[in-house]
């Protein structure tokens, strides 16, 4: 299959896991634009293997760098924020979207305007821009393929005809490498503890977020908005292995379920070749190397963050969107070691109780989705910085 595709936040672990999945099943593609953060080198090298038309580095102080890089290659280099949603306009079929962060959410919606398939790994654009993104991208002809691998489960099982019949999606997580820590050890726990994660390599965000489960927060907000089910048929389950990738719960009381190895690239496989499939030498599964896969509720005393993201999707409007650029403050000060662990979640419990939202206020229906979602998002995140600052100094 032949297929002329971008890459947003080419760099990163997602980035890296879809550029290797291109290569090790030969797929006919050409790639139109690569974006990064700050990876100056790492983008520069990916560019000469792939020769896209455009290569993009958002941090404007390392353009010059990259310029001299890819001299002579004939591919136009770019930077700053506007140049990444730029690339996104350009005309590929396939956007990956892998950029960490609601920073993410314009060049996402950029691509979904114009009606790309955009392959969804970053999360965060979702619960920042809500539902209307998935609107967007339906309206423009496009269509939002979840990369999650607990919503590529879930697509890949849900049966659209009877998507009323459908009683609970059932996510699950491995817990984290804090899963059967004490509550006194996680609140010494340091950065390098909470990025080691024991099934999954994924960036430092995502990491501390599966260290606190407030990845599994966000991945209940980005299944309700995805799935267009309400919050209280989405549940939570605790599977260490991370062999079932998610379930969804049927009336009639089947349960589907869909397994593979932890390796991104099935999902992003999945998002990719979508309604076909892709061939590619995959990690096969070896149940029976694997012999058991065992299951636990998640702990609600220890991971509040759960119950937080509950709350935020109960009270619905833009809640979600200030809980996520809560927790983006509040990761951003513990990955610098200015708050502790435990301090994460109670700095975006605080936020949104200082935040006490009338949420459906901003961004009423007609408004511009992008501008009232970085409303909200910027509101959240001076509320955050204070609250942070303040946890800060009383350690
Ligand atoms: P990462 O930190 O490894 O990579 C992020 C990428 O975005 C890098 O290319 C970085 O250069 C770029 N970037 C960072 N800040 C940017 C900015 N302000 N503007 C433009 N580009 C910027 O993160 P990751 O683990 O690859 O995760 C990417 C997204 O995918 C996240 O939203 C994450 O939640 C989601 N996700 C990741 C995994 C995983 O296994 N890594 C699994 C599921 C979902
Ligand atoms: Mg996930």
């Amino acid at each position: 299959m032949s297929r002329s595709v971008t890459v947003l936040g080419s760099t990163g672990s997602i980035g890296v896991s879809t550029l290797s999945l291109f290569e090790q099943s030969g797929a006919d593609v050409e790639i139109v634009a690569l974006t990064a953060g700050r990876n100056v080198a790492a983008l520069a090298e990916q560019a000469l293997k792939w020769r896209p038309k455009l290569a993009v580095i958002q941090d404007e102080s390392l353009l010059a760098e990259l310029r001299s890089r890819l001299d002579g290659s004939g591919i136009e280099c770019a930077s700053g924020s506007e140049a990444v949603v730029a690339a996104a306009r350009m005309d590929a079929e396939w956007v990956m979207s892998a950029i960490v962060g609601a920073a993410g959410l314009a060049p996402t919606l950029a691509a979904a305007r114009r009606g790309a398939v955009v392959a969804l790994a970053n999360k965060e654009s979702l619960v920042c821009g809500g539902p209307s993104l998935l609107d967007i991208a339906r309206r423009a002809g496009g269509m939002v393929i979840p990369v999650d691998s607990e919503h590529s489960a879930i697509f890949q099982v849900l049966q659209q005809p009877c998507i009323d019949k459908v009683s609970r999606l059932i996510l699950t997580a491995s817990g984290g490498p804090f899963r059967t820590w004490t509550y006194e050890a996680m609140k010494a726990a340091t950065p390098e503890q909470a990025v080691a994660h024991p099934n999954w390599s994924m960036g430092a965000k995502i990491s501390v977020d599966s260290a606190t489960m407030m990845n599994k927060g966000l991945e209940m907000v980005e299944a309700s908005y995805l799935f267009a089910m309400e919050e209280k048929l989405v549940d939570v389950l605790v599977h260490p292995q991370s062999i079932i990738h998610s379930m969804v719960e049927y009336a009639d009381g089947s349960t589907l379920a869909q397994l593979g190895p932890p390796d991104m690239r099935a999902p992003i496989a999945c998002a990719y070749a979508w309604p076909d499939r892709l061939a590619w030498p995959a990690p096969k599964l070896d149940l029976a190397a694997i012999g058991q896969l065992t299951f636990e509720a998640p702990d609600l005393e220890r991971f509040p963050a759960i119950d937080i993201a509950r709350q935020a999707l109960r009270a619905g409007g833009r809640a979600p969107a200030a809980m996520n650029a809560a927790n983006e403050i509040a990761v951003g000060a513990f990955l610098d070691r200015r708050i502790g662990f435990l301090d994460i979640a109670d700095a975006v419990r605080a936020s949104l109780d200082h935040l006490n939202g009338d949420w459906a206020r901003e961004g009423e229906p007609g408004g511009d989705e992008l501008e009232a979602a970085m409303m909200t998002d910027a509101s959240a995140r001076s509320v955050a910085t204070v609250i942070v600052d303040r946890l800060a100094g009383a350690r």
